[in-house]
C-alpha cells in the first residue's frame, strides 16, 4: 500500500530528530573485551572452557536490557547460557542452554543466507553493499553517508545493520506476505534443524513503536534502495526479528555456517558452502556493528548479536560458539555474551588468523 505524501514528510522530519537520537542513545563504547580478558588457559578441554567462562562471568551485571523495546526491557538479566556445537554434532554447554528469547538481529544473517542464494554475490553486493558502516545498527544518518553518489557504496550499507537488513527483506520473493514469511521462517527453521515460531508479545511489541525502523524504509525507497513496498517490509522484517530461539539453537544455526550450509544435526544442506563464507564475511565485517573491528581484533571469529541478548561466534571448519544473557552494552551487544566467546576462544586458541 502506498503512504501518502504528507506522511511521508512526517517522517522525513522524524528521520532526523531519529537520527541525531540514536547517537545519545548509543553513548561512547565501553571497553567490554580490551577490559576484562582473563589469562588463556590452553590445558582446558572444551567442556571445561565453556564451564570457566560460564563461573567467571556468571555474577557479572554490567549492562542493561534494551530498553526501547519494552518486551525485552523486562527480561530476567540472571539467565546466563552457554553453547558449543562441532561440525561433528557435539554439543558442549552449562547454564541456560533451553532458555527461548527473541532472535532480533541474529536473523538477519539467516535471511541474508537466504537471499545471498537467491540472488547472487554480485547482486547483493550492488543492491545492498557490504562495507562496516561504523555507525550504529539503527542509522539513518549511514544511509546518507553511504549514498553511492558520494561513496560509490550503496545506501543500505550492509546485510546487518537495520537498513540493510530492511533492504535485504525487501527482496525476499513471494506473491504474498505469508509466502515471504514462509520463506523467512523456513530457512531460520532449516539452519537451526527443527520448526522455529513467531513470539507474538515481542512482534507486537516492536511493531507497537516501530517508527524509526519505517522511517529508514521510506528514506531507502526514496533512493531506489528499497525493492518493495516499505509497509509490509517493515512488517516482515519485524516478524524476522521475533522468532524465538534459545542458546542450543543459535549454536546450531552457527555451527551449520561453521560447516559449509550444511546442519551438523540434520544433514540437510542448508545453502551451499560458497554462500555460507559470505555470510561469514559479512559477520566479520560488521556482526557487531560499530564494535565489530574491537571485536574481531580481540577475538578473531565473525559473529553476530542481537538485542534480545543472543550472541553467536562461528569457527570455520570447526564448532559455533552461542551464548544468552540479556544485558547489553552501549552498542547493543550482549555484554556476558562477549566476554564469555572471547573466554572460550583464547583458552581453546582458536581465532581465523590463525596459523593453523
Ligand atoms: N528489531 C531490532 C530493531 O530493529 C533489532 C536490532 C538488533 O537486534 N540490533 O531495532
Amino acid at each position: 500500500m502506498p503512504i501518502p505524501m504528507t506522511k511521508q514528510k512526517t517522517f522525513l522530519k522524524y528521520l532526523i530528530v531519529a537520527s541525531i537520537s540514536s547517537y545519545a542513545f548509543f553513548s561512547p563504547t565501553q571497553k567490554v573485551l580490551a577490559r576484562d580478558a582473563p589469562q588463556p588457559n590452553h590445558t582446558l578441554t572444551t567442556q571445561e572452557a565453556v564451564n570457566r567462562a560460564y563461573n567467571n562471568y556468571k555474577s557479572t551485571t554490567d549492562g542493561s536490557n534494551a530498553s526501547y523495546i519494552p518486551y525485552l526491557e523486562k527480561a530476567n538479566k540472571k539467565l546466563y547460557g552457554i553453547v558449543i556445537v562441532t561440525i561433528d554434532g557435539k554439543i558442549f554447554k552449562a547454564g541456560d542452554s533451553d532458555y527461548s528469547f527473541p532472535v532480533e538481529s541474529i536473523s538477519k544473517v539467516f535471511t541474508l543466507a537466504h537471499v545471498l542464494k537467491i540472488q547472487g554475490a554480485k547482486n547483493l553486493q550492488n543492491k545492498i553493499g557490504v562495507n562496516a558502516t561504523g555507525l550504529p545498527f539503527n542509522s539513518a544518518l549511514a544511509i546518507e553517508l553511504n549514498n553511492d553518489k558520494l561513496t560509490g557504496s550503496p545506501p543500505p550499507g550492509n546485510p546487518l545493520v537495520n537498513a540493510g537488513a530492511i533492504a535485504t527483506a525487501s527482496l525476499v520473493e513471494g506473491k504474498s506476505f505469508e509466502e515471504k514469511w514462509n520463506t523467512v521462517i523456513k530457512t531460520a527453521s532449516a539452519f537451526a534443524g527443527h520448526p522455529l515460531s513467531l513470539n507474538k508479545d515481542v512482534y507486537d511489541s516492536e511493531m507497537a513503536d516501530n517508527q524509526h525502523n519505517l522511517a529508514i524504509a521510506i528514506l531507502l525507497k526514496s533512493y531506489n534502495y528499497l525493492y518493495a513496498d516499505s509497509t509490509e517490509t517493515i512488517d516482515l522484517y519485524t516478524r524476522e526479528c521475533s522468532y524465538n530461539i534459545t542458546a542450543k539453537d543459535l549454536a546450531v544455526m552457527g555451527a551449520t555456517l561453521a560447516n559449509g550450509g550444511n546442519n551438523p544435526l540434520t544433514h540437510q544442506n542448508v545453502v551451499d558452502e560458497e554462500t555460507s563464507m559470505r555470510v561469514l564475511a559479512v559477520m566479520a565485517t560488521a556482526g557487531l556493528y560499530n564494535t565489530s573491528g574491537e571485536w574481531l581484533y580481540n577475538v578473531g571469529l565473525p559473529a553476530t548479536s542481537g538485542v534480545g541478548g543472543g550472541i553467536m561466534a562461528v569457527v570455520p571448519g570447526k564448532m559455533a560458539i552461542a551464548v544468552y544473557s540479556s544485558p547489553l552494552d552501549p552498542a547493543g551487544n550482549s555484554v556476558r555474551g562477549q566476554l564469555a566467546i572471547q573466554s572460550i576462544a583464547h583458552d581453546l586458541g582458536i581465532s581465523i588468523f590463525k596459523k593453523k
